[in-house]
């Protein structure tokens, strides 16, 4: 057993760094990226505080914690870092940086009819399978809670853009295919997130071809989580964590939509492009508490007014498909309010109107979400 810290010296080096970990903390932090002591140690107190293994001032080791503290039944709270100082040595290149899924070739599109019997022809395209890439660039207490509330990152993200494709397109054969990867930056900035094209990185091999960038702010992640968060510690509330995960997720689906929707060549009204993103982040169940249903406004508004429009049409006018229909057009055709008609046999104003008479009583206030600042569709 390691012997416990007697000296302040010991249990205060730089807490900030970035470090590399060894295998067994990347297992259990579920982070592969560099990471700092303060960044672990959030990991760390989120778990045991999550399992119950907190008896102060000990932590009570299961088999996890055993891996990554020495093999202790039971340590000191205030002498984990010495127990993790194996764990970690300095960064040595670019690719500690960086969280690849680069998913072999997939299996082709099966086709489901007998070979006797189709008629139909045999689907070439399969479903896209992009190189999915994670970096984490805030190595602060702010962009650990990214880690803490997205323990698995990579297969968290794949699952959206899945969620994202197959909501905007019915068919593998619709969806674009030049969107060779997608890379997610957890970064220091204000503001939210925004969507925009990316060239490859020519330091990682996995990123070739034109790809897009999506980009989270660390900022607004703290903001989200609360200020107390990720502090450790014997009483810290661990509420905001699935509160996180969820704002997280909303907003990167919001995000990948971006990504993969199609832009009318670039004309597409504003309003339009962010009301079908949140549309699809409502559907996927993912709208934040402070989103509502609500009267008023212009059916261009953009995000969640425009998305709850469009989520309207679809419910009541039975027109099923008709974002999938609206934004598969639009990767041929410039934008015009008339798709609208040619869609659903009404105009996009009349629309408007009847949505709004759908309403009962007076008008009520608006959304008043955070403004997603988002570009280069
Ligand atoms: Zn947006």
């Amino acid at each position: 057993m390691t012997p416990l810290p007697t000296t302040a010296s010991e249990i205060t080096p730089n807490m900030d760094i970035p470090l590399r970990q060894s295998v067994e903390l990347a297992a259990f932090t579920a982070v592969t990226h560099p990471i700092s002591r303060t960044g672990i140690l959030a990991c760390i107190y989120t778990y045991v505080k999550a399992k119950g293994l907190l008896e102060m001032p000990f932590i009570r080791c299961d088999e996890k914690l055993k891996k990554v503290l020495g093999g202790a039944e039971k340590v000191h709270a205030f002498a984990i870092l010495s127990y993790l100082e194996q764990h970690l040595s300095p960064i040595s290149d670019l690719s500690d940086y960086i969280l690849v899924d680069a998913p072999s070739a997939a299996k082709p599109t099966e086709n489901t009819q007998p070979a006797t019997t189709s008629t139909s022809p045999t689907p070439t395209r399969e479903w896209p399978h992009p190189v999915l890439i994670i970096k984490n660039q805030d190595y602060s207490p702010n962009g650990a809670l990214f880690s803490a509330a997205i323990p698995d990152p990579l297969s968290w993200f794949r699952q959206i853009t899945t969620t994202v494709i197959q909501s905007l397109y019915a068919q593998p054969e619709q969806t674009p295919s030049h969107i060779s990867f997608v890379r997610l930056v957890i970064e220091d900035m204000p503001g939210v997130a925004y969507c925009c094209d990316a060239d490859p990185d020519p330091s990682n091999p996995a990123e070739k071809g034109r790809g897009k960038q999506i980009h989270l702010s660390t900022q607004h992640i703290r903001n989200t989580a609360g200020s107390r968060a990720g502090k450790g510690g014997p009483n810290e509330d661990l509420s905001w964590l699935p509160k996180l995960h969820h704002e997280i997720t909303g907003v990167i689906t919001h995000e990948s939509v971006h990504a993969w929707q199609h832009n009318g060549n670039g004309t597409c009204n504003g309003g339009l492009i962010e009301g079908i993103a949140d549309y699809i982040r409502l559907r996927a169940n993912l709208a934040p508490p402070h989103w509502q249903r609500a009267r008023g406004g212009n059916w261009d508004d953009g995000y969640s007014t425009t998305g709850y429009f469009l989520e309207w049409i679809e419910d009541t006018k039975g027109v099923e498909g008709f974002v999938r229909s609206l934004n598969l057009v639009l990767e041929d055709l410039d934008w015009d309010e008339g798709l609208f008609r040619l869609l659903c046999e009404s105009g996009v104003e009349d629309l408007w109107d009847e949505y709004q008479r759908s309403f009962d009583g007076p008008a009520v206030g608006m959304d008043v979400r955070d403004p997603i600042p988002t570009h280069g569709v």
